[in-house]
């Protein structure tokens, strides 16, 4: 093997940023207090009501589907419903979580363009029915950056929020990609979150280079109140919580999680202008890392043939192309180079 390949399967086939990981062998040292009560998760925890400029409750999970699933338990009653995009992690990824950790919360799924919800979309699940046999939906779901790789702008997500207020809904955001969204729209991240009206935001890591590890935000305060028992009873109390912490301190400073995320939107930028060259027809706006791309079925098994990886269940079809941290532009063009050739001979 000569270099090592880089696939667009997904950004978490990339590994361990350097910064992460030297922050990690930082924290391996002597010993510390578990369950979180260690200097570092502390820190983290301080950083990033810094970087959020507000004084939010913090917790560490291990998955994102640890993170949605009890955030969003948090915010609703059994009875309850969420709403959210039909293509949501939540709805398509998460083997009914949500709902598992509610006791039979109910999500309720919305079509929209671009993977997005909007107001009136919401709006409808809502009147839909108003008698007491229907779920009360209780909670809006946000995914930013969306699963087809779209962003919401902040004036979208303050008009949900406008309607989110007026019917009584509660609002989550995924932020799996997070750090994507935030390098798109070059906002500071209290705009799109907080003062959008964002009530609790999973804050991923993982997909940005980290080990393992999301970060649950609670901007309302109040909702935190019993979220620790939650995420023992859950399973997802790491009781050397260190070690789901401390890379975050790498990714932290020096805006390093902001670079890494806008490093992985530029080799985005690079695929889909690369590929619109190509004519290969792009089937969402890219904002984020993520391109999706139609290819026909002899294209994309010469490109697996070749050693591609990508995925073609995500979103609505077509093939995408996911960057990450650590892609480079060498990888993307051997990979537009491997479809210009394959679109010749197929
Ligand atoms: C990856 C991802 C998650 C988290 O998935 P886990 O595998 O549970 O960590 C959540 N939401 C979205 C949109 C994702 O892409």
């Amino acid at each position: 093997m000569g270099t090592p390949k880089r696939f667009f399967a997904s950004d978490n086939y990339a590994g361990i940023c350097p910064e992460a990981w030297a922050a990690l062998q930082a924290a391996n040292v002597d010993h510390a207090p578990a369950y979180g009560d260690d200097e570092y998760t502390a820190r983290v925890a301080d950083k990033l009501r810094e970087l959020f400029e507000t004084h939010c409750e913090v917790f560490f999970v291990f998955n994102g589907t640890a993170a949605n699933s009890l955030a969003l338990a948090t915010l609703c009653q059994s009875y309850h419903s969420i709403i959210c995009h039909e293509l949501a992690h939540v709805e398509t990824d998460e083997c009914g979580a949500p709902e598992f950790f509610s006791h039979g919360t109910k999500v309720l799924t919305a079509p929209g363009a671009n993977g997005k919800l909007d107001p009136a979309a919401i709006e409808r699940l809502v009147r839909k029915r108003s008698d007491i046999h229907y779920p009360k939906p209780r909670a809006v779901s946000l995914t930013q950056a969306t699963e087809v790789g779209t962003v919401y702008t902040v004036d979208e997500i303050r008009a949900i929020w406008a309607r989110a207020r007026s019917l009584g809904l509660r609002i989550h955001m995924d932020g799996a990609r997070f750090a994507n969204a935030v390098a798109s729209l070059g906002v500071a991240p209290k705009e799109i979150t907080w003062q959008a009206g964002v009530d609790v935001l999973c804050f991923g890591g993982t997909k940005n280079g980290l080990p393992v590890g999301e970060a649950v935000i609670f901007f309302d305060r109040e909702l935190a109140a019993e979220f620790a028992y939650r995420c023992k009873q859950a399973g997802q109390l790491a009781s050397k919580m260190r070690f789901i912490a401390a890379p975050w301190l790498g990714m932290l400073e020096n805006h390093t999680w902001l670079r890494h995320a806008a490093h992985a939107n530029a080799m985005a930028a690079r695929m889909e202008t690369a590929l619109r060259e190509l004519q290969v027809p792009i089937l969402f706006p890219r904002q984020a890392n993520a391109v999706f791309a139609e290819f026909s079925l002899p294209v994309q098994e010469g490109l697996r043939a070749r050693g591609w990886r990508f995925y073609t269940f995500i979103g609505q079809g077509g093939c995408r192309l996911m960057c990450a941290w650590d892609t480079r532009p060498e990888d993307v063009d051997a990979f537009v180079t491997d479809v210009r050739e394959l679109l010749k001979s197929c």
